[in-house]
């Protein structure tokens, strides 16, 4: 049964006092008893929570009647378990780390999920660029997707540098829910890129309407689910790191000091320990020994 509720939303807005607002929200989200992560600035508001249909439909009305945020639109998702231990809202210089500064007033125009599948059919000549980092991408992407190979969203200016000979292309680009195309976007105008538009919702809205269409594998997530549940029948496109069957479930090594994000199958898990090499494994085993002698 999934009877957890999964918002994900964001708006650039101007926030005059993010303190002063940071506070009065954490007080209504701990009084809603919501579990999440918000990042709150100047320039917007950007958060993913989680509750009950009740805690989340109240979130809703809460935030709407700011009037800041009264057209602010929420993905929603479904999950077994809340991918969040505690509502954490955090006061940052921006709400979708990029370190560039751009003009969000002359951004890539929004296409809507109808609009990008046409696209699609049209046979039109299009890039469609994924904006996200390379370990979102490696376990899910739209088919023929042009992928950067980044590990954080403040790489991709210097990632562009490459991509000077699409400049007089029509470029549509998408990020998993749009926060980052909207930064994206206007960077690539203020490049010189001459049709740029972005999917509207990004991934999460486009699955929802269109599961099993153009899109290939998962939708990386940045909570403890690591994947969306979004239904999007074709399989997955990775593998196990360890038996090399096609799976597409990250973890992080269990072992602190690595951590690094791997794809696991469940028998691995088990067998392995959440472990993402034997070398890593070893060391779970010789301190597991340690504590029962
Ligand atoms: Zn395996
Ligand atoms: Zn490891």
């Amino acid at each position: 049964m999934n009877n957890v509720k999964v918002l994900l939303f964001y708006k650039y807005v101007n926030i005059e006092n993010p303190v002063e607002f940071k506070k009065k929200h954490l007080l209504e989200c701990e009084d809603l008893g919501l579990l999440g992560r918000i990042l709150i600035a100047k320039e917007g508001i950007n958060g993913s929570v989680s509750g009950t249909r009740g805690q989340t439909e109240n979130y809703k009305q809460i935030l709407k009647k700011d009037k800041r945020f009264s057209d602010i639109e929420f993905k929603e998702d479904d999950a077994i378990m809340p991918p969040f231990k505690k509502i954490v809202i955090k006061v940052k210089s921006e709400i979708i780390k990029f370190q560039q500064d751009v003009d969000l007033n002359s951004k890539g125009k929004h296409i809507s999920s109808e609009e990008f599948l046409d696209l699609y059919n049209s046979g039109e000549d299009v890039v469609i660029l994924d904006a996200r980092n390379e370990y979102e991408w490696q376990v899910g992407k739209f088919k023929n997707a042009v992928t950067l190979p980044i590990e954080n969203f403040t790489e991709f200016p210097k990632a562009v540098e490459k991509l000077e000979k699409l400049k007089d292309k029509k470029v549509v680009m998408y990020c998993t829910g749009g926060i980052r195309c909207e930064k994206a976007s206007a960077y690539l105008i203020q490049e010189g890129f001459k049709d740029v538009s972005q999917l509207h919702g990004g991934i999460l809205t486009f699955g929802k309407k269109y599961p099993d269409s153009v899109w290939e594998g998962t939708c990386f997530v940045f909570d403890k689910r690591l994947k969306s549940d979004i239904n999007m029948k074709s399989g997955p496109i990775t593998k196990c790191r360890h038996c090399k069957t096609k799976c597409d479930q990250y973890r992080n090594c269990r072992v602190p000091e690595c951590n690094d994000l791997f794809v696991i199958c469940p028998n691995c898990d088990i067998k392995f320990q959440g472990c993402c090499s034997k070398e890593c494994w070893k060391k779970i085993i010789i301190q597991s020994n340690k504590i029962q002698n």
